[in-house]
């Protein structure tokens, strides 16, 4: 059966710049483009920024050089600087407080004097003549639009682009994603006695003695994010074969990972050391969703630029991380394949270069993509989804999208020296 629908909307909002969706590479995206001279319009569907880093309760940052180089230069060196002691260039995974960085990111906002819009849900848009024109909100207030010359697709899932026609790929050749985490936090842990690298020991003993009902012995596990409360964030158990488009899907990956959490609980008492009184305190309201929709992008990062000495000549800048492929199932078979996966991974000094064509959004004429869905190949979006890579990502899509809004071209013919020279007056690396 189908209904149809008519309404007036009104225009709430006129901008230069809108981005829809306020994680990582959207914050980075919105102070970024708002520094180049644009003006800018941030909406994010929740209370508040930092994606899946914050709603989700990562406890981690992953490393924002590749041991020689800052390579998250510019607005991640900006994060970096107001979170964490000076850079040692050991590649280091930074432990962050979701709380703490949340703050942080509401400052950057407010600084670079971009507008924002919590608990404003990008919901549909409108397309005329390859552009999209407006976007639709659904705000507390009921449905509305915002007119925009230029958008910014960094809601994690590609949900823009995908609402205004673009083509994806999702997932592997079966359409199946890696894993999702329902993150969360515990109290009473002893991190005197807690061994932080064998938190998985027991889990193979634990899935024979029926403690945990899942085969899964990868565990991120547990990390101090407020070590003298006695209390850690945990990235502990695997929700497989979600897809995060599908409201049925993605509803019963929340119930089962409050499950699979109430298993680790009794895993972690019985089985950890230091972890004998711990309890869960909670998981958070968002799933962690790793991977979803890979839009269709003028370029696609492929695997072969993960060693690749040359760099793009469109180059907007360079990261270095694993490919980290989490299991694609609770099986031998799918561990086996993570520890190979993994192995694909830099040497101190090296990096890949990223394109800016994979920020293009192949379709439209002014649609930029940035953060974990760009057009990369899976491979690739194992790597480059983390959250530094979503900072480098968003940086370049947010100077992009601004100095098109100068110019008014499209974003398939922008000036890529300028871009670039852009992006080095801000600190980014490239080495084009
Ligand atoms: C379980 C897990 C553990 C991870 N661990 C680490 C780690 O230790 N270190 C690390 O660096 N990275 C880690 N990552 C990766 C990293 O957190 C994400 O890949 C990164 O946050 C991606 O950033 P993003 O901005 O592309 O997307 P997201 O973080 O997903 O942000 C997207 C934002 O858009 C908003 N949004 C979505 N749709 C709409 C809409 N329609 N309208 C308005 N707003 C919308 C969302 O609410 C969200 O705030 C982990 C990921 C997962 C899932």
């Amino acid at each position: 059966m189908k209904l149809t629908y008519k309404k007036d909307l009104e225009v709430r909002y006129e901008t230069d710049v809108l981005v829809a969706g306020g994680g990582p590479a959207g914050i980075a995206a919105a102070v970024m483009a708002a520094k180049a001279g644009a003006r800018v319009l941030i909406i994010e569907q929740s209370g508040s920024f930092g994606g899946v880093g914050t709603l989700g309760m990562v406890p981690e940052i992953m490393n924002f050089d590749d041991g020689e180089h800052f390579l998250a230069g510019g607005f991640g060196k900006q994060l970096y600087d107001a979170l964490f002691p000076p850079c040692k260039f050991e590649r280091e995974w930074m432990i962050a407080s979701p709380e703490v960085t949340k703050r942080v990111y509401d400052r950057m906002i407010a600084e670079a004097g971009v507008e924002y819009l919590f608990f404003n849900k990008l919901t549909d848009a409108v397309v005329e003549g390859g552009r999209i024109t407006h976007a639709i909100v659904s705000a507390p207030e009921g449905i509305y639009a915002i007119k925009a010359k230029y958008f910014v697709d960094t809601t994690g899932n590609g949900a823009l682009a995908a609402l205004s026609g673009c083509g994806f790929d999702f997932g592997d050749e079966s359409g199946v994603t890696m894993p999702a985490t329902l993150c969360s936090l515990w109290g009473n842990v002893d991190f005197d006695t807690l061994d932080i690298e064998q938190q998985r020991e027991g889990v193979e003993r634990a899935y024979k003695e029926g403690v945990l009902t899942q085969y899964d012995t990868i565990l991120p596990g547990m990390k101090p994010i407020f070590p003298e409360c006695k209390v850690a964030g945990g990235n502990v158990g695997h929700a497989f074969a979600v897809n995060d488009t599908e409201t049925r899907s993605l509803s019963d990956a929340m119930t089962r990972s409050r499950e699979i959490l109430a298993e680790y609980e009794n895993y972690y008492r019985k089985y950890v050391v230091g972890c004998e009184n711990t309890a869960l305190l909670r998981s958070a309201d968002i799933l962690g969703v790793r991977e979803s929709r890979r839009i269709h992008t003028d370029k696609t990062l492929t695997s072969d630029a993960f060693f690749a000495s040359e760099p793009f000549p469109d180059e907007i800048g360079r990261y270095s991380y694993p490919v980290d492929i989490h299991p694609m199932s609770p099986s031998e078979k799918g561990m086996a394949d993570f520890e190979k996966s993994i192995l694909l991974k830099h040497e101190r000094g090296q990096s890949y270069s990223i394109p800016y064509g994979a920020l293009v959004a192949k379709e439209l004429d002014n649609l930029l993509v940035a953060g974990r869905h760009i057009g990369a190949d899976r491979a690739m979006q194992a790597s480059v989804r983390v959250i530094p890579g979503a900072f480098i990502t968003g940086q370049a899509a947010g100077v992009a999208a601004a100095l098109c809004a100068k110019t008014g071209c499209d974003t398939h013919t922008l000036d890529v020296k300028a871009l670039q020279a852009t992006l080095k007056e801000f600190g980014a690396f490239l080495t084009i």
